[in-house]
């Protein structure tokens, strides 16, 4: 078996191959198609899939479509975007929890045959007091005593609709007096007239997660089911109905590990719909939201979600990771594959006086300096060019190296430069154009005499660059735990109002105008980027996807 990683999960699943209990890892992917899937899911989806690969198994998806109301195509196709955008595949074993709806039922059936299972007609509210609390025990209601064949009798007219919703339930059961309260006796089925988005409308009982979800993976032959550590109480009631059920071994086995809990995000479905709904985003694929299709957008490649996802690697103890380690991992992928690129977010023109007004030379500039087959691309230099407003002041500044009257800065890749005056607008005071001489003798940025330059710059020649609208992205919220609000305030009180700038003049080089939708570039001493599906010939949009700097604490 194979060597490397020793995470719990992997030393169960080795013990059980070691054993002779399994001959093989079946796992699977169970999203409930009520919403677009998050960085949360895809740590499940990354650790679901690699194990199956890891030990030669498989990785069924499978739909979650337990309950009705709740679910949308739309949902279905997105999830299976992004599942295969993240780079993985379950070939022909693609399921559908409501498929097994029948044989639920039947195995229902069994069970009150068995005498264990009944059919309930306290109220919903009754049936949650009298399971009691951890401190409060259960207590039995009258229904409890019914006989098999009254059971089965008002099972079945449950399922041919003589019955409105929430009259009436079918309970397992188990032991009302269990120090766990999800033995208590838990309702299997509920009544729901509600047509279902894969069945139709062939059912108005529907499963309830906890019973359908044993079945469901003891049909497929999972082989380890991994769930969210909320589900730990919950394992009793899993082996409970597939040892009542006498299904044939081996039995699935539900293991728990850690949810991912990120700071600065929100992730669960229900919040991320209401940012949507509410429009505090643009959709579901806002590039601020935590979702694939969010990233995707963004401009995150599928490579550092899976690094993410590995370097968290599983726990078996809720924790908050810091979302500048999601940072960190992308920004290890996009230095190493991220073409460089010169863009100028705010620019300001600098223009070189001793320099003729008709030239143009090419400068070669290195596609990426980590990665030495990229190779170069010519960029045209003229006497007027764009620079960054930050890389210019009117007056020195301690430790600023940069532009201002009298210092000298290299102009990447062509000459150094020596800044003479700096105009600014009187009213504004804000910097409007900058001048000043090139050294003629330092073409390619060396000085002759080796003298030393302490800032290097970028810059566009006007003549050739080309316009942009470029986006730069914050956080979605201000705190790093967004639950972290005074009283009678809530999480949406926390969103952070400037988490999206837009900015409609910046200049890119001419080659980054003809960028398709997704790609990514580093634009050097600003950022890493990626073209935006907004985007059109005449005018090309950009996402930031992070920043350069690194703030991720080893
Ligand atoms: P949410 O709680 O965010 O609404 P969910 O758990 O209801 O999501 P499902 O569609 O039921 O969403 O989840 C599918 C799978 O993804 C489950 O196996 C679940 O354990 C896993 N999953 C969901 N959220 C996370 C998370 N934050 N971290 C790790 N795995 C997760
Ligand atoms: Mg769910
Ligand atoms: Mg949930």
């Amino acid at each position: 078996f194979p060597a490397e990683g020793s995470d719990f999960i992997r030393e169960i699943i080795r013990a059980d191959l070691a054993s002779g209990k399994h001959r093989t890892v079946i796992t699977r992917f169970p999203p409930e198609p009520n919403g677009y899937l998050h960085i949360g899911h895809a740590k499940a989806i990354c650790l679901n899939f690699t194990l199956a690969q890891e030990f030669g198994g498989r990785c069924h998806l499978r739909y979650d479509d337990t309950n009705p109301t709740k679910e949308e195509q739309e949902y279905i196709q997105a999830i299976e975007r992004d599942v295969r955008w993240l780079g993985f595949d379950w070939g022909e074993h693609l399921y559908f929890a409501s498929d097994y709806f029948e044989q639920m039922y039947q195995w229902a059936e069994k069970l009150i045959l068995k005498g264990k299972a009944y059919v309930c007609d306290c109220t919903p509210d009754e049936v949650r007091e009298k399971r009691g609390t951890l401190t409060e025990p259960g207590v039995p209601c009258e229904h409890r005593n019914r006989s098999v064949e009254e059971n089965l009798e008002l099972f079945r007219r449950m399922r041919a609709g003589e019955f409105p919703d929430g009259s009436r339930v079918l309970r397992a059961k188990i032991d009302m007096s269990s120090g766990n309260v999800n033995m208590r006796d838990p309702v299997m089925y509920r009544i729901l007239h509600a047509p279902h988005p894969h069945a139709g409308d062939k059912w108005c009982i529907y499963p309830m997660y906890d019973y359908a979800h044993p079945l469901e993976d003891a049909i497929e032959g999972i082989t380890h089911s991994i769930c969210t550590l909320e589900f730990e109480d919950h394992r009793p009631l899993y082996d409970w109905f597939i040892d009542e059920l006498e299904l044939p071994e081996p039995h699935p086995q539900q293991i728990e590990f850690a949810r991912l809990n990120l700071t600065y995000t929100v992730m669960s479905k229900r919040r991320l719909l209401s940012l949507v709904q509410e429009g505090f985003v643009a959709g579901w694929d806002d590039p601020r939201m935590p979702t694939i299709a969010g990233l995707r957008r963004r401009g995150v490649p599928p490579e550092a979600i899976r690094l993410f996802a590995e370097r968290i690697g599983v726990a078996k103890r809720n924790s908050v990771v810091d979302v500048q380690l999601f940072e960190h991992c992308i920004r290890e992928v996009l230095n190493r594959t991220a073409p460089r690129r010169f863009a100028v977010l705010d620019p300001v023109k600098l223009v070189v006086t001793n320099y003729p007004e008709e030239q143009v030379e090419w400068f070669a500039v290195p596609n990426n300096p980590e990665d030495p087959t990229a190779g170069e691309r010519q960029l045209p230099f003229t006497r007027e060019l764009w620079i960054e407003r930050e890389d210019v002041r009117p007056e020195p500044l301690p430790k600023y190296f940069r532009l201002y009257p009298g210092n000298e800065v290299r102009l990447r890749g062509a000459y150094l430069f020596t800044c003479r005056e700096v105009i600014t607008d009187p009213h504004s005071g804000q910097v409007v154009e900058v001048r000043g001489e090139i050294d003629p003798q330092s073409r390619g940025g060396q000085a002759p005499d080796g003298r030393r330059v302490k800032a290097t710059i970028h810059w566009l020649s006007c003549g050739h660059a080309r316009e942009a609208e470029v986006r730069l992205y914050d956080y979605l919220f201000e705190k790093p735990d967004p639950d972290d609000v005074p009283e009678g305030k809530t999480w949406r009180d926390n969103l952070n109002p400037n988490s999206l700038t837009v900015l409609k003049n910046a200049k890119i080089e001419p080659l980054l105008a003809q960028a398709a939708v997704g790609e990514r570039f580093q634009f050097e001493r600003v950022g890493y980027f990626a073209v935006d599906p907004d985007t059109t010939p005449e005018r090309p949009v950009f996402n930031r996807i992070v920043t350069l700097k690194d703030e991720w604490a080893k």
